[in-house]
């Protein structure tokens, strides 16, 4: 059989490849003189499968995309603290480069606008790092989520620093607020070469799809920083990352997402997929206009939109039924799927509604493939307050998808591999 994402893909490149309309980046020679017909999309599934059509492999500068990796390196070196005392989480509804900060606190609105990610830069690493030590640990972080090790692109780095006029008061009026506390001169030249690095579309959907995998490399299996700080940066690029056009992004397309000037557009969806495009021409937000195209295609064909209501809960009761009779019959709830909060409040209220007349309870996990944390409480609270109204629960958990129960107070479970062990006497399990 022949695979069928690639034809897709190659199908909605079709369809947005005669769109010639915007411009590239023009504010540097370099990135002036990029070819506007280049066009790539690529999907990174968070096992590390990559689709790709198009010009994937072709490197450009990462540009803006930096921000929400760069913010997700400073909170996991810095802790959260720091770096929220220094860079707010409020989308500006503003242009990328807005000379725009807090009035109060001089604090930038958020870190996707330029004077965010200046001073995020600034608190990459530890503290005590030269700018040579930080660039080398932001452009080592980047590499992580990227699972190679990328370099930078010296010409459009010396180019941008002699056209950085704006970025360099954005930075001076940041340390007149004591926000930066170094010379701003060598934080923009810092920030600037973070904006520099090279990176392909294929690059570029596996550093969305570490995000998408709750930090972890789908390549190189690394955890290149803590699940909090994903749900962070996640949070941030969902209402901000499209600067000025954050609103109508979260409505239309709802994937978290993050643009760059030379023409690069990411967008991770938890747990699912890191998708990245390349088309260098702009509109007037500073947005790929091919790859805002393909991402709208892209959330309404394949339903991607975070806010797509998930397959009701109602499910995850798949059977409530009695096995045997008299005195050794079992109440068995068969559960099934991936049990959140709303699904554990499904199991009990069966369990309240049936009322069990049967000693014996099973909760049968054998279909359940994920339990999460809120949910594996409320089951064992239903375990013990069972246990309490004089019944023997048993938990057939043969893949141990609630490890070490613990009812806790009085509560009491019985782990067993299947519901025919449930049918022995409690004593003559081994
Ligand atoms: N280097 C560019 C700047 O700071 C990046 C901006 C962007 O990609 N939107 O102006």
């Amino acid at each position: 059989m022949q695979p069928v994402i690639p034809d897709y893909l190659t199908e909605i490149l079709g369809d947005v490849k005669s769109d010639t309309s915007g411009e590239p980046a023009g504010y540097i020679p370099e990135l002036a003189a990029a070819d506007p017909e280049r066009l790539g999309v690529a999907f990174a599934m968070v096992d590390g499968q990559v689709y790709g059509v198009g010009d994937i492999d072709v490197e450009f500068t990462i540009q803006s995309i930096s921000k929400p990796f760069t913010y997700a390196l400073a909170l996991a070196d810095r802790g959260f603290d720091p770096v929220l005392a220094k860079v707010g989480v409020e989308p500006s509804g503003e242009a990328f480069n807005e000379i725009s900060l807090e009035s109060n606190t001089g604090r930038p609105l958020n870190p996707m606008i330029n004077a965010g990610a200046i001073t995020v830069h600034s608190l990459a690493g530890a503290e005590d790092l030269n700018s040579t030590e930080r660039v080398e640990r932001v452009v080592h972080g980047l590499s992580a989520f990227a699972g190679r090790r990328l370099t930078m692109d010296e010409a459009v780095c010396a180019s941008e620093m002699e056209h950085a006029h704006r970025n360099l008061a954005i930075a001076h009026m940041l340390r007149s607020h004591n926000i930066l506390t170094e010379d701003p001169r060598a934080v923009v030249d810092g920030y600037t070469r973070q904006c520099s690095v090279l990176v392909t579309t294929r690059d570029l959907a596996m550093m969305a799809a570490t995000l998408a995998n709750h930090g972890v490399n789908p390549l190189s299996g690394e955890q290149v920083v803590p699940e909090p700080v994903v749900r962070q940066v996640l949070s941030v690029m969902f209402s901000c990352g499209m600067y000025d056009a954050a609103g109508d992004w979260a409505t239309q397309v709802g994937i978290p997402a993050k643009s760059g000037v030379a023409g690069g557009l990411i967008g991770a969806l938890p747990g699912q997929i890191g998708i990245a495009t390349f088309s260098p021409r702009l509109d007037s937000h500073g947005n790929s206009v091919r790859g805002v195209s393909l991402f709208e295609r892209l959330s309404s064909d394949m339903g991607l939109h975070v806010m797509e209501v998930p397959a009701t809960a109602s499910a995850v009761v798949r059977s409530n039924h009695v096995v045997g009779s008299g005195p050794n019959a079992l109440r068995v709830f068969q559960l099934q799927g991936g049990i959140g909060f709303a699904g554990a409040e499904r199991i009990v209220r069966e369990a309240v509604d049936t009322s069990p007349a049967e000693v014996r309870v099973v909760l049968d996990l054998t279909r359940v493939h994920s339990i999460d944390d809120v949910a594996r409480r409320v089951l064992l609270e239903v375990a013990r307050r069972l246990t309490l109204d004089g019944h023997e629960v048993y938990l057939v958990d043969p893949e141990s998808i609630v490890p070490n129960p613990d009812p806790g107070d009085g509560g009491r479970v019985i782990v067993v591999d299947n519901v025919d062990q449930a049918m022995i006497p409690p004593h003559r399990v081994a």
